[in-house]
This record gives C-alpha cells, sequence and structure tokens, in this order.
C-alpha cells in the first residue's frame, strides 16, 4: 500500500468521522397504520424504559437502548426488535412528554443540545448514520419535526408576563 501524505491522511480522518447515509436510511421502507399514539412513545414497547429510547422508523416500535457503561440504562429491546424484525433504523428520542398531546409528544428529538444532529443508528450496518428524509418519515408517525421547531422558538420569543412590573426578570 503506497503512503499517503499527511493531507491526505487527515481528509480520509474526517471522511470516516462524517455520519453519513447508509443503504438502509436512503432505501427505508415504513410500515405504518397512522399516527403512534402518545401512549407508544411513553416508554420502551417491551420493558418500562423512559429514557434512552429509540424508534424504528419502519414500523414505530420504541425500544431501549444498550447499556452504556456509567450512562444511561438499557435493556436492549432496540436491538432485540431488530434481529426479530429486520428493521434496521431508528432514531433517539430525547424528552418524552406524552401529557403534551400531539406535536408535544417529543420535546427533543436526537440528543443534548438542539443543534445537534439527530442520533439515528443502523443496526444492520452496525453504526450512526444520517437520515436525508427523517422529517417525512417522522411525519408518517405523526411527528411533525416542524412543530417541534416551531415550539422551540416560540419559548425564546416568549415575553416575560411581568416584565413591566419587573423589568430585569
Ligand atoms: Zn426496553
Ligand atoms: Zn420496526
Ligand atoms: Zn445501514
Amino acid at each position: 500500500m503506497h503512503s499517503l501524505s499527511s493531507a491526505r491522511q487527515s481528509e480520509v480522518k474526517a471522511w470516516e468521522e462524517e455520519i453519513t447515509p447508509c443503504e438502509h436510511t436512503l432505501t427505508l421502507e415504513q410500515l405504518v397504520s397512522g399516527p403512534i399514539p402518545a401512549s407508544g412513545l411513553a416508554h420502551c414497547n417491551a420493558c418500562d424504559l423512559k429514557e434512552n429510547l429509540w424508534l424504528c422508523l419502519t414500523c414505530g416500535s420504541l425500544g431501549c437502548g444498550r447499556q452504556q457503561f456509567g450512562g444511561l440504562g438499557g435493556n436492549g429491546h432496540g436491538l432485540s426488535h431488530y434481529e426479530a424484525s429486520g428493521h434496521a433504523v431508528s432514531v433517539k428520542l430525547g424528552t418524552i412528554t406524552p401529557e403534551g398531546g400531539a406535536g408535544m409528544m417529543i420535546a427533543l428529538i436526537g440528543v443534548d443540545s438542539a443543534d445537534h444532529d439527530p442520533d439515528i443508528y443502523c443496526y444492520q450496518c452496525n453504526d450512526a448514520k444520517e437520515d436525508p428524509d427523517l422529517a417525512r418519515h417522522l411525519a408518517s408517525f405523526g411527528i411533525n419535526v416542524q412543530t417541534l421547531t416551531k415550539t422551540e422558538k416560540s419559548m425564546t420569543e416568549l415575553v416575560c408576563p411581568v416584565m413591566n412590573v419587573h423589568p430585569p426578570c
């Protein structure tokens, strides 16, 4: 194997770290019977975990992730679902508030920060991937990403109700 220049090596490294779509996210076929009720997003389909949850983008099944060392608990039910169904692609759900009703069920999709891309995992590739069609795939389940964005924005635009009384509210 010929040697690479250091510039070329860093280029290769950058390429390796970039999250890209895979054939499974690009050719995802959904089996959707309609919007997912809030109860279907409240906790893992197979156990009571309410965090570290992954939504199967094929059928909308919600399964917990794998146990993370020093991190969130998990029973690997998302992986079990893939092994049983062959549904490869899941997206991680963040804060879930079923009480909020449709459109407010998921306060955060993805991980910690708002400008971070959603966590999408392909069990078949066994790696993090990107789904360029995520908004449409979530909309099939009645989850409106546009509404979520709008909700976040309107929160920051909220005017303090007592601002006239106490300006530095
Ligand atoms: Zn579970
Ligand atoms: Zn599925
Ligand atoms: Zn894949």
